[in-house]
């Protein structure tokens, strides 16, 4: 059955991710011609969209509840890279044709997440076209405590939350029936790391193009170099036990869609990551900034040069 655009629209009135509106930011939520956030005064708000294209960001392949889950688990990261907590996100949907069990799916896959995060769906758009799926999310974060691209320094420590690669992998292999997909289509958002590591990483981003490109973004915007220790680098075990070492580190180094964070903390903070480590035991220290015009890989006594080799359109 095919769906017109209200009644999807009174199908997500229904779904569990408005039950969220409830929430003290949320003044007008979902229903009216748009919605209204409260901000407290000494807070920022916090947004970041990211849309995904059918056969660019996604194929046939993928569930539509984990495509659901998805779209939303790469908007609360982008939330979490910036320290902040994710309080709401809207929902674009461009369809071909809405069926009801499509609906479901999908209403179903996205309530999973906000339901875990607390966030409330606050409004979007339902319009006819190529299948195109846009999210924002909206985030708070004390003012002047966002942690930026730019503020990396000198002499700071490396870190990365979690082991790496295994994302690419299973896009790579994607076709082969025993491949478990949970890493690329259900990556989990680092919110509770990326809130905690306020006050204590300079600079931070999160792991959507790889390693290589997602770490140069913070060193060319904090205008300083960077040396990764290659052994150091956290490989995820499923990879690790199907590769070569050589290919298993290619994956880690390069591979998108892992959605870990990747941080730099001063030499005084270096306490703190060691407490957090009792609550966030995959947090790996991989390198460290240096001066500008330096990316290297060490890999034992031989270091090389680092060149970003993640992900990019129009490429
Ligand atoms: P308008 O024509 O004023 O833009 P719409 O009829 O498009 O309003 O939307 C009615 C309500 O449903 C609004 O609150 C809008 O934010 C919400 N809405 C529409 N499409 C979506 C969607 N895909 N996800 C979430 N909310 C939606
Ligand atoms: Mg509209």
């Amino acid at each position: 059955m095919s769906l017109k655009e209200f009644a999807f629209i009174d199908l997500i009135k229904q779904s569990q991710a408005t039950l969220n509106n409830a929430s003290p930011y949320i003044d007008i939520g979902i229903g009216d011609d748009a919605a209204a956030l409260n901000i407290p005064n000494n807070q920022s708000l916090v947004v970041s969209t990211d849309t995904l294209v059918d056969q660019v960001h996604f194929d046939q392949r993928i569930s539509i509840a984990d495509l659901a889950y998805k779209s939303l688990a790469v908007n609360l990261s982008d939330i979490a890279a910036m320290g902040a907590t994710p309080i709401a996100f809207t929902l674009n949907i461009t369809a071909p044709a809405l069926s009801l069990p499509w609906c479901e799916a999908y209403l179903k896959g996205v309530s999973a997440l906000a339901e875990k995060h607390q966030v409330a769906l606050i409004g979007g758009d339902t319009t006819k076209g190529p299948l195109t799926l846009t999210l924002t999310a909206y985030g708070v974060v004390e003012k002047g405590k966002a942690i930026q691209r730019s503020q990396a320094k000198v002499g700071d420590r490396l870190f990365v939350s979690g082991h790496l690669g295994e994302a690419a992998f299973c896009l790579k292999h994607a076709d082969k029936p025993a491949i478990n997909m949970t890493a690329l289509y259900r990556p989990e958002p680092q919110v509770a790391l990326g809130r905690a590591l306020q006050g204590i990483a300079n600079a931070m981003i999160d792991l959507s193009d790889g390693l290589s490109s997602d770490l140069k973004h913070i060193l060319h915007a904090s205008q300083v170099g960077a040396i990764v220790n290659a052994d150091d680098i956290p490989i995820a075990k499923p990879i690790q036990k199907t590769l070569s070492a050589h290919e298993a580190l290619q994956f880690a180094l390069h591979g998108g869609e892992d959605y870990q964070l990747c941080f730099t903390v001063p030499a005084e903070k270096l306490a703190q990551i060691e407490t957090l480590k009792k609550t966030f035991p995959d947090i790996y220290d991989i390198g460290e900034v240096t001066e500008a015009q330096n990316y290297h890989l060490k890999q034992g006594n031989q270091t090389i040069a680092l060149s970003a080799q993640g992900y990019q359109h129009f490429n």
